[in-house]
This record gives structure tokens, sequence and C-alpha cells, in this order.
């Protein structure tokens, strides 16, 4: 099992499992794309490899079965299609199996992933499971993950071992993509490798080409039209976005990202962007504050999207603002 990155976070909760302290509630929390899933999986094996060194040896009964996703003490819980998690479900297959013994080894994991995007049930969730936290049995450990801290009840926070998942290298992404990617163009793991930067899961979205990619074309469109000043250019580019919140939200949010790192090589700062050539040829057409009042129109229509208000009408509006 290999995780890429977050070495520091793993040594602490290896720490924890070789001087016998294993944590029995954990929350870890990142953005989406950071890898949240895997580590809570590196970190069940942490806990259950019957080696006990902190270090999964991949070679046990347990650590196979894990790798295998067949553990019958790795319980990952289910939420429905809109991602949000039945309470009786949370209270059935967690909270009232958590006495009764593991079935292979000495501990069970029982893994919540995103508890955010259960958006319905958050916090009922978290309060079934607050007995469960506060007066673990020792053969049971809960994971819980989010893609921001906030997610969690203050008195769910000060009970857990809060763990931040964090972006990895350059370097160990484009490791990530060559050894996933083998026979892909290398033109096309540069490009995945830029539009995705540290998070891994945006690479691989990319080079799956889901919606990351189609939202990383948008962005690159407009920021195209708008260097040649096409207000025709970023009509038709925001156009194929029509009626695709997500889409248009992501794709003018890394829009923004581009204007930003066009404002960051001006002042010799760092680009985080996905695309640092269109950033580099907004960046000879503006100045800094063109460039700050143009991430600030972006930034309006961005919360305007986020509010629910008519598609069409912010395009409108963002097209008039941008000419
Ligand atoms: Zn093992």
């Amino acid at each position: 099992m290999k995780i890429y990155g977050n070495q520091t976070l793993l040594k602490q909760t290896a720490r924890m499992v070789s001087a016998g302290r294993e944590p029995h509630s954990m929350i870890i929390h990142g953005e989406k794309g950071l890898g949240k899933k895997e580590i809570a999986k590196y970190i069940a094996a942490q806990l259950m490899c019957e080696a006990h060194t902190g270090e999964p040896c991949g070679q046990c009964r347990s650590c196979r079965l894990i790798e295998k996703g067949v553990h019958p003490d790795l319980i990952f819980a289910q939420p429905n299609d809109k991602g949000n998690y039945y309470v009786e479900d949370i209270r059935d297959t967690i909270v009232a199996d958590a006495p009764v013994a593991p079935n292979e080894g000495d501990i069970k994991v029982y893994v919540i992933p995103d508890l955010d995007l259960s958006v319905q049930t958050t916090v009922q969730v978290q309060n079934i499971l607050l007995k469960l936290i506060e007066e673990p049995p020792d053969h049971t450990a809960l994971i819980l993950t989010a893609r921001s801290r906030e997610t969690f009840l203050s008195t769910i926070i000060s009970r857990c071992v809060s763990l931040a998942a964090a972006p990895v290298t350059m370097q160990e992404s484009g490791e990530y993509l060559q050894e996933n990617y083998p026979d892909r163009d290398i033109t096309e793991i540069r490009e995945a490798l830029e539009a995705g930067k540290g998070n891994i899961g945006r690479c691989r979205a990319y080079m799956e080409k889901e919606q990351y990619y189609n939202s990383v074309a948008l962005a690159k469109n407009l920021a195209a039209a708008y260097s040649e000043g096409s207000e025709y250019g970023v009509l038709k580019a925001l156009a194929a976005a029509d009626g695709k919140k997500a889409l248009l939200r992501e794709g003018v949010y890394l829009f923004s990202e581009i204007v930003r790192d066009s404002c960051a090589l001006l002042t010799d700062g760092e680009v985080i962007g996905c695309d640092t050539r269109a950033a580099e040829a907004l960046s000879r057409k503006l100045t800094l504050s063109a460039g700050a009042e143009l991430y600030d129109i972006l930034t309006a229509a961005v919360r305007r999207i986020d509010a629910n208000c008519s598609l069409s009408l912010v395009c409108n509006s963002l097209c008039a603002e941008l000419f």
C-alpha cells in the first residue's frame, strides 16, 4: 500500500501505534483529492497489522485483506447517492456494532468518509457517535474525514486526534502519474501534473477526463479569449458550460486562479494555478491593478453561482463586466 506524500502525518500515527498509544478517534481533514480515504485505509493497516510496528508490513493476513479491500474488521460507512448518511445506518452498523469483538484480530476500524458531504445529517451523525468517541471500547477505532475541520462539532474535535492531509510535492504527483499511467503520452502527463499540481485526485481526474478536465479546459479557454480581448471567445467558452453549475463554478474559479497567478508573476510571487503559460500571457497584458480588478469580478461571479443565481444571468453579467 503506497501513500504519496503525507509522511509527517503517517509518522505521527505510526509513533502512537508503536508506543502502544493507538488513537481511538481520528479526524482527517483536507481538500478534495488529497487522498483522505487512502490515508484512512493506511492508518487502519497501521492499527491492524499483526506486526504492531506502526508500519504496515504488507505481508500478514490483516495487511493482505486490507489491501484487497475485504478485511471484515475495516468498515467503511456507505452514504446514499447524494452523499448523505442515514442516522439509523450509522447507529446500527457502527454504534451498536462497536461493543462486539472483532472477527479477525484485536481491533476493528470504522471509517466515515466525506462527512461534510452528508449535508442533511452532518450534525446528527456526529451526535450519535459522541458516546462511542467518549468511551470507545479498546478494540475499536473510528476515523472521520471531511474537506474542512469546521465540519466537526467542537465536542468531537476535542476528543479526536486531528490529522491534516496535505498536498504532495510536484515530484510525488509526477511519480504517481508515471506509475499509474505508464502508457500515456508524456505531454498528457505534464498537462495533468500542471493542472492538478500537488493534488493527486485532481491529476487523476484530469487523466480520466472527469469533470475537472472540462473545468480546466473552460478556464484555459476563458483565459485565452480574455487575453486576446475576444468577447465572442469568452461568450463561446461560457456557453459550453450552459446549465452546468458545477462546471461553470469550477471553470470560473480556476480562471480566477490564473488571473491571481498573473498578478503573482508581476510581483515575483509563486504560481499555483492550472496553467502557467496562460498566466504568463495574461501578465503581459494586465497591470497589477487591472489584474486585481479582474480577480474581484471573477470571485463575485463565483459567489453568485454559489448563491444559486440564474446561470445565464451570471454569464451575461460576467461578460459585460469583463469588457
Ligand atoms: Zn501486516
